[in-house]
């Protein structure tokens, strides 16, 4: 293995910075040989099979152009559980798994029934199905890609959330549902002016769909899911989102205006303005 982890280190090198080149090897060998970090400390004399050899390059190609690891492996992480990861559904965040993070931490309430919105691999909608007790997850998606992926990782993990076929913008196919506990969203918000800034990796390989918003219209989606929220939460239900960083005041202003309370703004980790979390108090 060592030579095999010298040969990916020399390619990588001046793509990818030196920490993220020993995550990618590691990632690497826990897929091809499913190895954990300790085993695959131990198991660098081991000789690599041809084959191997082969995968390995032809991973490390992939990589070189930018596409996600995620991608290529076809799987990730999210939360501490496995999640296929496809082109054409977002691939899970750490800064999402710190919004998981509060409403687990918020809501231990008897049962929740909770629904996700726009929920692409389903992480969020699994992550809380998982860690709080009881709960009825329904999640919704437009694409179909995305509702075909968040049901096979809802039986990867055993979760048994379901998972429908909703276009939040268009309120198509009318659904009903019983009153929920919480709604909770992380919507497309990345205005088009902002793709200047991004990655090649985001940019060349993630789905428009999920990411992108018009300059003009940057909280369309929080709009359309609040007005949903205040029609099918239950008095006292919540509604959170995980939002652009550059809109963290017109977010909250825009929960208050429509009669939200105890409106709440966290930061990341990397202290930029990430989410919002409120109340419906029914009159
Ligand atoms: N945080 C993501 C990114 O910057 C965007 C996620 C989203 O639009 N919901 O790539």
């Amino acid at each position: 293995m060592k030579a095999g982890i010298a040969s990916i280190r020399k390619e990588l090198a001046g793509i990818y910075s030196g920490g993220e080149i020993e995550s990618l090897i590691f990632l690497i060998f826990e897929k091809l040989k499913g190895y954990s970090r300790t085993q695959y400390l131990l198991a660098a004399d081991e000789k690599l099979s041809e084959e191997e050899l082969i995968r390995i390059e032809e991973i490390v190609a992939r990589l070189k152009n930018h596409e996600p690891i995620q991608y290529i492996l076809g799987e990730t992480e999210f939360y501490g559980l496995p999640f296929y990861s496809v082109p054409g559904v977002l691939i899970p965040r750490p800064e999402t798994e710190e919004l998981v993070q509060w409403i687990i931490q918020e809501n231990q309430l008897p049962a929740p029934t909770i629904l996700d919105m726009g929920t692409g691999t389903g992480c969020i909608a699994i992550a809380l199905r998982k860690n709080i007790l009881k709960s009825t997850v329904i999640a919704c998606d437009v694409s179909p890609v995305c509702i075909e992926t968040a049901r096979r990782n809802s039986d990867l993990n055993s979760a048994g959330i379901s998972v429908i076929e909703y276009d939040m913008l268009k309120q198509i196919p009318e659904i009903s549902l019983p009153e929920l506990d919480i709604v909770v969203s992380n919507p497309p918000y990345v205005r088009e002016t902002e793709k200047v800034k991004m990655e090649k990796n985001v940019l060349e390989y993630e789905p428009e769909l999920a990411l992108f918003v018009p300059d003009e219209r940057p909280l369309l989606f929080y709009e359309r899911i609040a007005d949903f929220a205040r029609k099918n939460l239950r008095n006292g239900g919540r509604l959170y989102f995980e939002i652009n960083e550059a809109f963290g005041h017109e977010c909250t202003e825009m929960l208050q205006e429509k009669g939200f309370s105890d409106v709440k703004l966290r930061k990341d980790i990397h202290g930029k303005d990430r989410m919002v979390g409120c109340r419906l108090l029914k009159a």
